[in-house]
């Protein structure tokens, strides 16, 4: 019987092959680094044929461990959002290297269309802001400054993608070029109610709409591998952008339902239902699912600094040597002391938005010592996610419980402070790896396996762990005071 679902999860350090079973046991993985290009400060780049040959060679080392390519029932395709690869449809070689989400080279042209009054357009039909974070500018600027994409696209050979798209291009020996309606959401060229690729939003951005690929389900037949390169062809049912997967690998299939990943930054999603997402609050309205044609939507709010602050706290000053110690650290002392950190160490996110922002450690003394320093950078993931938590229920949206995961939910200190500050219940799954799972659960669906995503969940979701609120509000009171007062001098 062939029930395991092969799930390429493609992030912007490294490229993961991960064989699940059907009842959502990992059964082998196999990982290879990226190199990341910085041509330029605020450049970044991948080279989109390294990520092909090392996710070629990461599935081949994991195939067989399913007993060969015939026990696979499906693959899906997780991946870092809104990076741009651009390759010749004929040849199917890149033109050019990929330029990655983190990338702000497009910043003038953004300033540009901000100043001739396009964003609040923009914004309502798209859900995002008009900021070099997005896929659409990045293609714009290949168009104006790489001479084989422009002649590519004179010749009608030039295609456009977001890294799935260019993986099942190459998968399907040059087949398929699609990418699903999550990835297709944040390029800026789609409307959240359009079902394709939007002509005015082409126009606007300067982006030849024959470039880009079809917009499809996130969860079916969507493609085939070409039988060459496994043996026999697989069929691909299942695609989703990172924080989209993450989200259903939580099972917030309800309206309100809402997951945290904290890894180097922090991503947060509620589920929206069939409600077309309309922030007044500079929160990102999203595509979560599409499937049989139907679109659920997300709103989702971004920290740029979550995890790296105790990475900074780790490599720059040396206060920790590993990042768990700072949950002892935190344990080890009744508060902070006073200490207060604002982590703008590269501008502040959503809800604020303030690129210029800079980091600010407050409210040192001689007392003060490695352990108020871990604590209080603890304490400032729920005190940024407090805020966003302001900017949902402002937008309409409040929190009943928040599903945890990713690298730093691991800090038991952290979570159940995120539990106190919010009042509310915070879950996190015993397999945190929720951004793999959520793509195996589309693919499981896509494959048949399961006739719907609870029924995958029910089935392939493992147990999870429970945080409670437990601080009483005066002191609760106490440390958002201090934040907001700290928040003022960044
Ligand atoms: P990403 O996917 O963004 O690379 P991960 O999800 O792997 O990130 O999370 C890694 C981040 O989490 C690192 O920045 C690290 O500093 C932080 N981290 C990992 N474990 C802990 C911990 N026990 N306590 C606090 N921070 C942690």
């Amino acid at each position: 019987m062939s029930d395991y679902i092969l799930v390429l999860d493609e992030g912007t350090t490294s490229t993961r092959a991960m064989l699940f079973a059907s009842d959502g046991v990992l059964a082998a993985s196999a990982q290879e680094e990226l190199t990341q290009h910085y041509p330029q400060a605020g450049w970044v780049e991948h080279d989109a044929g390294e990520i092909w040959e090392k996710t070629l060679r990461c599935a081949n080392e994991v195939i067989p461990k399913a007993g060969g390519a015939a026990m696979i029932a499906g693959i899906g395709i997780t991946n870092q959002r809104e990076t741009v690869v651009a390759w010749d449809k004929v040849t199917g070689e890149p033109l050019t290297r990929a330029i990655v989400w983190q990338d702000r080279r497009t910043e003038p042209f953004c300033a540009e269309l901000r100043a001739a009054g396009h964003e609040a357009q923009v914004q309502a039909k798209t859900g995002l802001l008009l900021d070099p974070y997005f896929s659409g500018t990045k293609m714009r600027w290949m168009m104006d400054n790489v001479p084989e994409v422009r002649s590519a696209a004179e010749q009608g050979t030039l295609a456009f993608g977001t890294v799935e798209s260019w993986l099942v291009f190459k998968l399907s020996g040059g087949a398929s070029h699609i990418t699903d309606a999550s990835n297709a959401s944040r390029t800026l060229l789609m409307g959240l109610t359009g079902e394709g690729f939007d002509a005015e939003l082409c126009d606007l951005l300067g982006v030849p709409l024959p470039a880009l690929p079809k917009v499809t389900d996130m969860s079916g037949d969507l493609a085939c591998t070409d039988a060459a390169l496994f043996g026999r062809d697989i069929p691909i049912t299942g695609l989703a952008g990172d924080q989209q997967s993450a989200t259903i690998g939580q099972a917030c299939f309800a309206p309100g339902e809402t997951k945290a990943t904290y890894g180097t930054g922090a991503f947060v999603l509620t589920n929206q239902g069939s409600v077309v997402p309309n922030s007044k609050n500079r929160l990102l309205g999203t595509v979560l699912m599409q499937i049989n044609g139907v679109r659920t939507y997300a709103i989702e709010g971004s920290v740029f600094v979550a995890g790296s602050l105790v990475q900074w706290l780790r490599d720059s000053l040396g206060v920790v040597g590993t990042a768990s110690e700072t949950e002892g650290l935190a344990r080890s002392i009744p508060d902070s002391g006073g200490v207060t950190i604002v982590p703008a160490l590269s501008g502040l996110g959503a809800p604020h938005w303030n690129a210029e922002a800079r980091a600010v450690i407050a409210g040192l003394s001689f007392a003060s010592g490695k352990a108020e320093i871990a604590r209080a950078a603890l304490e400032a993931m729920a005190h940024q996610t407090h805020d966003l938590a302001q900017a949902f229920a402002a937008d309409g949206t409040t929190w009943q419980t928040l599903r945890i995961d990713g690298g730093m939910s691991a800090n038991d200190w952290m979570a159940q402070d995120l539990a106190n500050m919010l009042g509310v219940t915070v879950e996190r799954p015993d397999f945190v790896e929720t951004t793999a799972l959520g793509t195996a659960m589309l693919a499981a669906v896509g494959a048949g396996i399961y006739p719907d995503l609870q029924r995958a969940a029910a089935a392939m979701r493992g147990d999870v762990s429970t945080f409670e609120p437990s601080m009483e509000d005066a002191v609760r009171q106490e440390r958002l005071s201090r934040w907001r007062r700290t928040l003022q001098a960044v």
